[in-house]
């Protein structure tokens, strides 16, 4: 199916609920909202001259339109290919050309940034942008569940990004496993747009289409802590997609204004590290309104989910190590941990996670070989390190790239992160290996924090961990370096110690 029908069925059997707001002003209705896909649709497939199976790229920070837009190209038969709107214009003429995109929606303030070509690009800003809406409206496209939705570029913080492929039936999958293993919907709540839409926070839209329910961009495009709580309370039953870091500068907020937090119905969090220190705060100052998902591009949000019930359970004899897990694996999910050579260890022992599922990516764009090497006998290898134990929970390690071993020993940054991270004064770390005649790698932190010494730092490891695992050095920093989705970049940071024109 194309997953554009879920928009079609709401509108048809609900076509007057609120669908589309820009803060607390609702735009229109369900009704509206497919009539705009469908007429969006009309001008790239009349007009525009796109085929079926095209590539649109949508270069545009978070507004109302996105979600048109996108409705619109998978309405035509088209692939959306959303692009992250903090990208330098270099790294979105990489994408354009990859994915031969044959068409560009641009919003308004990034225009300029935009590299002259000759293809299609649409400004929702324009007068040509309202023609569009004029256009006559296109049929709904059928779409094989196999067929390419979405094609996502990951960060490249390895190298160059490579094309993820989503399919229609792996969208579809993962709207279902919301459903089932992450949080209910109905009609009353509302999805708020505070993380990127090209990326996670996008792909919630498709639960909450199928649900009839509110779809509320913010006005400042972003994620302000204020602004959330403001919406929240005019707003009402809101749940969100939020990284880590900005769980934290809510968490901050809220425990600072003491501000009224009945409005949020559910807080997603997921794609990076949430420290056993900051969901306590979290669940402590804002109560039982968190879940955790743990996913990546190629399987997105689908991997494994920790929900509100285990992460409320104090009086569980294993709380403390269930809340440092990223949970159980979703139930359209098959998750495993294994060694190098794809056989499953017991629980308990470290290796790579491996998934199997209908949310797995169809592969990477015209990437043979890398698609060969990340799905092998239909397992998905994450690059994740992780251990399950005798439930079925996940605990990730960390990306094998970012294992240090030290003297023959593995070590996994994040267990000395979780203890730096202890210490009241810390506001941010990173862990990382540096090379090391002696030793191999030796561990290194980068901390952010006010007026504390090493040697309390120090303290507090040989109070917690093995003494190899504690940082031969510590590096205080006024903040660390991170991607535009708030995830560090461990590169950046190894790059500091890379050895350049060393003399030979
Ligand atoms: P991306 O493909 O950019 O979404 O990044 C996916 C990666 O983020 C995963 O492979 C993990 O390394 C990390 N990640 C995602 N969710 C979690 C989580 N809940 N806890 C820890 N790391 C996560």
């Amino acid at each position: 199916m194309n997953i554009a029908e879920l928009l079609d069925r709401t509108a048809r059997i609900f076509p007057e609920r609120p669908a589309v707001f820009a803060g607390d002003r609702c735009l229109y209705d369900y009704r509206t909202f497919r009539d705009r896909a469908a007429r969006i649709a009309g001008h790239l497939r009349g007009p525009g001259g796109l085929a079926k199976g095209d590539r649109v790229a949508v270069f545009m920070a978070n507004c109302p339109e996105y979600l048109e837009v996108l409705h619109g190209i998978w309405w035509a038969g088209l692939v959306a290919v959303p692009v992250n709107a903090k990208l330098h214009p270099r790294e979105l003429e990489f994408i354009l050309q990859d994915a031969e995109a044959a068409a560009l929606f641009v919003s308004d303030d990034l225009a300029e940034a935009v590299p002259p070509a000759s293809r299609l690009t649409i400004i929702p800003a324009t007068p040509g942008y309202q023609a569009m809406l004029a256009a006559e409206p296109l049929a709904l496209q059928h779409r094989a569940p196999a067929d390419l939705a979405w094609l996502f570029y990951t960060s490249g913080t390895t190298g160059r990004p490579k094309g993820v492929m989503i399919t229609h039936r792996n969208l579809v999958t993962m709207t279902m496993a919301y459903l089932a293993d992450v949080d209910e919907v109905s009609a009353d709540d509302a999805i708020l747009y505070a993380a990127p839409m090209s990326h996670g926070a996008g792909l919630y839209n498709f639960v909450h289409i199928l649900k009839g329910a509110r779809h509320v961009v913010p006005l400042s495009g972003g994620f302000e802590a204020p602004e959330v709580v403001a919406l929240a309370q005019r707003v009402g039953r809101i749940s969100m997609f939020a990284a880590p870091t900005m769980v934290r500068r809510l968490v901050d907020h809220v425990a600072a204004t003491n501000a009224e937090v009945d409005g949020i119905k559910t807080i997603v969090y997921g794609g990076g590290p949430m420290y056993v220190e900051d969901i306590c705060r979290a669940l402590d100052v804002m109560g039982p309104r968190f879940v955790q998902i743990y996913g990546q591009g190629e399987s997105p949000m689908t991997i494994t989910s920790l929900g509100r019930t285990h992460l409320a359970n104090r009086g569980h004899p294993r709380w403390a190590e269930r809340i440092a897990s990223v949970g159980a694996a979703q139930s359209l999910a098959e998750v495993r941990v294994a060694d190098a050579s794809g056989c499953t260890l017991p629980a308990g022992e470290i290796g790579e996670v491996l998934v199997r599922g209908d949310a797995v990516m169809a592969g990477y764009w015209r990437n043979p070989a890398a698609t060969t090497q990340a799905i092998r006998d239909g397992w998905l290898w994450t690059g994740d390190m992780g251990c399950m134990d005798e439930d079925g929970f996940l605990t990730l390690k960390d990306r094998s790239k970012d294992m240090i071993v030290s003297g023959g020993s593995n070590i996994y940054p994040r267990e000395v992160e979780e203890v730096l991270l202890k210490h009241p004064a810390v506001q941010e770390v990173s862990v990382i290996g540096r090379e090391d005649p002696e030793w191999g790698e030796v561990v290194v932190a980068f901390v952010a924090a006010d007026g504390v010494t090493a040697a309390e730092l120090d303290a507090l490891c040989l109070e917690h961990i093995a003494r190899f695992k504690r940082p031969k050095e510590y590096h205080f920093v006024s903040s660390l370096p991170k991607n535009n989705y708030g995830k560090v970049l461990k590169t950046e940071l190894r790059a500091l110690f890379t050895p350049v024109g060393r003399p030979g």
